[in-house]
């Protein structure tokens, strides 16, 4: 970034005009605040409602009050393919061929799923490396999975925390851990971007080292979908979940997505919970006794497509794909930038704990302020800037390249610095 970021209006409007996506913030709905639009930076939380959502929504409301069951098959979008017509968008921004990648159930849902096939622990190996300060659910999920398996949680799972003083983890580190506990290590299981703090893992650095090690690397992507292009399949991840909600927009509790290497994919026996919609096609209505698995990761599909939790994801991806995944990360690189040069500028009472090296970090900054973090939140919220608070002290800021602008991020700035 050479060139000067100023803190003024007016260089914040002139940005917005010389921005080639600037106009798909028209494309959403936002929260009003005193008759206006609101400033949405919780695209990390929830995305906002696409336009084009109220009318999906009624299309299919239609087609099955006027087709009821024959719209499994002639809907315009036909119920019974419905998962495929996420499978180009989400593989181009995933890294990852067609069959690589589906859309079903829900993230923690998929994660406990996807961890039958991945988690087998023996004798030997039945240790999990995560990251210290997950996502609870995450931490949940391996908790009880291990107890499932009859093993003790302090024992099996190793959590790798930040360096004493540090909030953040060190590559080598987590590498380093990788190393030290191969003769135990069944799985590598972190979040592609941590939540809290906005670091953004090396994939491939810490998917080379586990299968190094002899053991899985699976990653919860909730907070990378949408937000970061990625090459799964080149870097060699086994396998990957993450939820439509966030940076995606799929709407509240939207079905969410599941990458699984064709090495495991292509393998129909390799080890599943399985369900009807996994099944072939041609034999699934036969109705016949013996599991005979999709190829890709359409073989961990469970049941029948959700149609009314996938609608609002249709929509939303059909933006992603007008504005090119390529091109959104682009501006979210130099939006981002702008709010860390802004912040920057002049002392202000907050540290930025998100890496300063734009390649570790997506969209989001996490703003530590060791005091009044929860007030000025709340002069956030009164001035309709939403944006949200995590304890202790982190307000989190993530302006979605999607539809947040240059004049929000310095909105956000001129709030603060009269605080
Ligand atoms: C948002 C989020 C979840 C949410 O899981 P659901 O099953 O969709 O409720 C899980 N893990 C991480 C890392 C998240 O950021």
């Amino acid at each position: 970034m050479t060139q000067p970021l100023e803190a003024s209006a007016p260089y914040a409007e002139q940005m917005d005009a010389a921005d080639p996506l600037a106009s798909f913030k028209n494309q959403f709905h936002f929260p009003q605040h005193q008759g206006k639009d609101s400033i949405y930076f919780c695209g990390n939380s929830l995305g906002l409602q696409a336009k084009s959502v109220s009318a999906a929504v009624a299309q299919e409301l239609e087609d099955w009050r006027n087709m009821a069951v024959e719209g499994y098959f002639r809907a315009r979008n036909p119920w019974l393919y419905y998962q495929y017509n996420f499978s180009k968008t989400l593989s181009g921004m995933m890294g990852c061929s067609e069959d690589e990648v589906t859309v079903m159930n829900t993230l923690t849902v998929n994660l406990h799923l996807i961890l039958q096939s991945f988690y087998r622990p023996g004798k030997e190996r039945f240790r999990i490396i995560m990251e210290a300060g997950a996502f609870p659910s995450d931490q949940y999920a391996l908790e009880t999975l291990v107890k499932l398996h009859g093993l003790d949680p302090d024992n099996a799972i190793i959590e790798i925390k930040p360096r004493p003083g540090a909030k953040l983890l060190e590559t080598a580190d987590i590498l380093e851990t990788i190393h030290t506990h191969r003769d135990s290590l069944a799985l590598v299981l972190m979040g592609g971007i941590n939540y809290y703090t906005g670091q953004f893992y090396d994939l491939p650095a810490i998917t080379a080292a586990a299968h190094a090690a002899g053991a899985y690397a699976g990653y919860d992507l909730a907070h990378v979908a949408g937000n970061i292009p990625l090459r799964l399949h080149e870097w060699d991840v086994d396998f990957a979940v993450w939820c439509s909600y966030k940076y995606l927009n799929g709407g509240p509790g939207a079905a969410g997505g599941l990458y699984v290497h064709e090495r495991f994919g292509n393998d129909a026996s390799f080890p599943r919970l399985a369900g009807w919609w996994g099944n072939d096609e041609s034999t699934r209505f036969k109705m016949e006794k013996g599991f005979i698995p999709r190829k890709g990761a359409a073989g961990w599909q469970i049941s029948t497509a959700q149609v009314f939790n996938m609608v609002a994801l249709k929509a939303s991806l059909e933006i992603f794909d007008a504005a090119g995944m390529e091109r959104l990360r682009e501006k979210s690189l130099r939006l981002t930038a702008y709010l860390e040069s802004l912040l920057k500028q002049s002392p202000l009472p907050c540290e930025i704990i998100t890496p300063a090296d734009p390649q570790q970090r997506g969209a989001q900054l996490s703003l530590f302020f060791p005091e009044n973090g929860k007030a000025i939140h709340a002069k956030m919220m009164e001035q309709g800037i939403i944006c949200d608070y995590r304890e202790p002290g982190v307000i989190r800021l993530a302006p979605a390249p999607l539809y947040c602008s240059f004049t929000d991020v310095y909105r956000f700035y001129e709030v603060l610095r009269n605080f």
